[in-house]
């Protein structure tokens, strides 16, 4: 391959060659970067002909504070005891046996030599609880995953599922994973409709046992986490089938769950009537056994069925609480939304590593600079800056935006409130559906922001990007998850028109949806002052009237199409308009979470630095909207080249404080881990050379 140097020779051409003196006085400079690598960002700085104001003074020290998660001293214990097993510790090299392996000794090691067990924590502090899956999944992706398997999917739909009986048999086998088990819900033709799925249980008043059935292959249970090598047991998903006294034989009262047990305890051989496919090597995450499930007549006792929404007495009669089909499965799938509020906040970890190491490599790594004078840092382009700055932003704001979500979701569980259980329900859809993908974007962006190092396995990009890009897919896919969320915010809407309560995180409506009624004020589209554009009020109006805007459109249109199309139709014809509208409801929430955030900031100097970065994160995103309010003139067009000029100018300036913003992340050295995400050119130079066998 040809390198860049030579390719891009118009940068170097020959009036400013250097001589032989010149050529040395470089060398020790760039030493000298080297050895202090702060010099670096003072001599860059100079050169970037964009006006610089003073740079801010960032107390890091106090910053880490403010963004260090509750429970970091139980993170902490995680990361040591990983830390002093370098038995434990995935290598970069590893087949799919022995990685499987290695994570199920993973969690072993966690839960009995550690001694950190976080099954209580699923229902009673779900907040331990993602700190320590957030901890497990930065040792390996995939044992962060196997862990969520064991007790948020496994254990979690015995506990939110299950009742007392549930809870009092099997709590102690699933906490020490004695009992390691499965989630099997998806089936071979049926992933994101899960209302589809075809696996029958069918009660036999006879034996008072449930009969489980896959009935044709594309009932299969595909895809099923723990199932190919560890799981003993299966909470499955399957239709509920009763007798009746008439004709009909079977009546079929929708999708239930059922604890199947799948493995012999003591052989492990697989149970008479089960059988058991490995789903084979995946595009990441390795370290998860995949597998598929098909049952034959496989009989259970009637307590197997989880039976908190709905039960079976002896005699065949259902009872539940919930008067329809449709109710008892919502209220089934709302008690999973656990698995999708730990996804968005692991990927929000993830996320940071990736920042950090590109942010630091940037920092450091040199190429060309101005004449006769030293390389400058890549992160001076201001192509790269556009590149970086608006992510690290960004995962600033999804760190508020999660923590917001972990809150609700821990409050949820204790009080039940109904309010709380819709708002976190719309909130996790869409939390988890933004912050994957953006996060599977970024990781691609990193990469390359890296250059070739950045493509070296031990640089990690490779990795975190297919472990990770599964996070878009797995516990509900993004666009299937956006469209709840734009469901539920048409059904705010027509709530608010019958004068009806908005639920917490929706209540802005209320009050931009009027603004939205009235025409954009001609005064304030073309106001273009720093103060008024970096004013929080000015933001927010902007976010918020985007979404009010988007939702008043897309009811009309979806009125107008339904008359033709049907409901269904109508739907689908103004499906990526839902989208839009999804997203940039998500997009207000998050950044009035920021807002926020940098108002409770209790140190001067910290807050400053987040208010940089938030109006960093609002700029960028209303620019990349910016005809959507160029289109309805909310925006005059001298208004629109402000926000562009001011958001080039607030990456310089989170450019020049990355540094001290990237180590906020607090993220230890063996989490990085990556020789380009050190700290120090120097230490990471040293490593990558190491690494590749140079002798030091
Ligand atoms: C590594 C891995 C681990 C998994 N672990 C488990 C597990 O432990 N237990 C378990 O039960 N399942 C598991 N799954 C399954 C996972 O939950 C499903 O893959 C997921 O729900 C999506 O279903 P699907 O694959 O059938 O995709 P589909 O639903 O077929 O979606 C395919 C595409 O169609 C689009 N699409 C579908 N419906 C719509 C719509 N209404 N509007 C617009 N677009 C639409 C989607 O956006 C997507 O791009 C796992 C999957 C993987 C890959």
């Amino acid at each position: 391959m040809e390198s860049s140097s030579s390719s891009s020779s118009s940068l170097n051409s020959n009036p400013t060659a250097e001589n032989d003196d010149q050529t040395t006085a470089r060398r020790i400079h760039r030493l000298s970067l080297h050895l202090n690598p702060t010099l670096t960002d003072t001599t860059t700085i100079e050169m970037v002909t964009c006006a610089a104001r003073a740079k801010l003074d960032v107390n890091t020290t106090q910053l880490t504070l403010f963004m260090r998660g509750k429970h970091r001293d139980l993170q902490e214990k995680v990361y040591e005891f990983f830390r002093s097993r370098p038995d434990l510790q995935t290598p970069i090299e590893i087949s799919t046996e022995e990685h499987r392996e290695l994570c199920m000794k993973q969690l072993l090691a966690l839960v009995r030599e550690a001694g950190i067990k976080p099954f209580k924590y699923v229902v009673d502090d779900p907040f331990v609880y993602f700190a320590i899956g957030e901890a497990a999944g930065s040792v390996d992706v995939s044992f962060g995953i196997k862990l969520g398997v064991q007790y948020s999917l496994w254990g979690g739909s015995v506990l939110n599922l299950g009742t007392k009986k549930h809870r009092d048999k099997y709590f102690d086998a699933i906490d020490n994973v004695e009992y390691p088990g499965c989630f099997a819900m998806t089936e071979l033709h049926h992933g994101s409709n899960v209302q589809g799925l075809q696996t029958v249980a069918t009660f036999d008043p006879l034996t008072d046992e449930f009969v489980i059935d896959t009935p044709n292959d594309g009932a299969i249970k595909w895809w099923i986490g723990n199932a190919a090598v560890h799981g003993k047991f299966a909470t499955v998903f399957a239709k509920l089938m009763l007798p009746t006294h008439d004709a009909r034989g079977f009546s079929d009262m929708g999708v239930h769950a059922f604890i199947v047990p799948i493995r012999d305890m003591e052989t492990h051989e697989t149970l008479p009537g089960v059988e058991i496919q490995d789903c084979g090597h995946k595009v990441g995450l390795n370290g998860v056994d995949n597998g598929a499930l098909r049952f034959r007549s496989v009989r259970i006792p009637r307590d197997n069925l989880l039976n908190r929404f709905g039960d079976v007495a002896r005699d065949g009669t259902y009872t539940s609480s919930l008067p329809t089909i449709n109710k008892r499965f919502a209220a089934t799938l709302g008690e999973l939304v656990g698995g999708r509020v730990g996804l968005a906040y692991s990927s929000v970890g993830i996320l940071k590593v990736a920042v950090t190491i590109a942010t630091r490599y940037s920092l450091f790594r040199q190429q060309f600079g101005p004449p006769k004078q030293a390389e400058i840092s890549i992160l001076d382009y201001q192509s790269h800056q556009h590149k970086l700055m608006p992510m690290l932003a960004s995962t600033y704001a999804f760190h508020f935006a999660t923590l917001l979500l972990v809150e609700k979701y821990s409050e949820m569980k204790k009080t039940h409130d109904e309010e709380l259980v819709a708002d976190v329900h719309a909130l996790s859809a869409g939390l988890k559906a933004y912050v994957t993908s953006y996060t599977s974007k970024s990781l691609s962006i990193c990469r390359e922001a890296c250059g070739g190092h950045g493509y070296a396995a031990v640089n990690r990009f490779g990795s975190l990007r297919n472990d990770h890009d599964i996070f878009q897919t797995f516990e509900g896919d993004n666009t299937v998850l956006l469209q709840q969320v734009a469901a539920d915010l048409l059904k705010q809407y027509k709530e608010k028109f019958k004068g009806g309560t908005l639920t917490v995180t929706w209540n802005y409506l209320r009050e931009s949806m009027n603004a939205y009624l009235s025409q954009p004020n001609p005064l304030t589209s073309r106001w273009e002052g720093e103060d008024h554009l970096r004013d929080p009020k000015f933001q927010l109006d902007a976010f918020r009237y985007r979404t009010s805007r988007l939702l008043q459109s897309a009811a009309v249109r979806l009125q107008k199409h339904s008359k033709n199309l049907g409901g269904f139709g109508a739907w689908n014809r103004c499906l990526n308009h839902l989208l839009t509208l999804a997203e940039s409801h998500i997009e207000s929430v998050i950044l009035e979470t920021f807002i926020k955030a940098v108002k409770n900031c209790p140190d001067a100097s910290s807050r400053a630095a987040l208010k940089l970065v938030c109006d960093l994160y609002a700029m960028d995103r209303i620019w990349n909207d910016i005809g959507t309010y160029r289109n309805v003139d909310y925006m005059a067009p001298n208004k629109a080249k402000a926000i562009h000029k001011l958001t080039e100018y607030l990456s310089f300036q989170v450019r020049n404080i990355t540094r001290e913003l990237v180590d906020a992340f607090d993220m230890p050295d063996h989490v990085i881990r990556a020789p380009i995400g050190k700290q120090t050119p120097v230490e990471a130079y040293t490593e990558y050379r190491q690494h590749v066998g140079f002798q030091m």
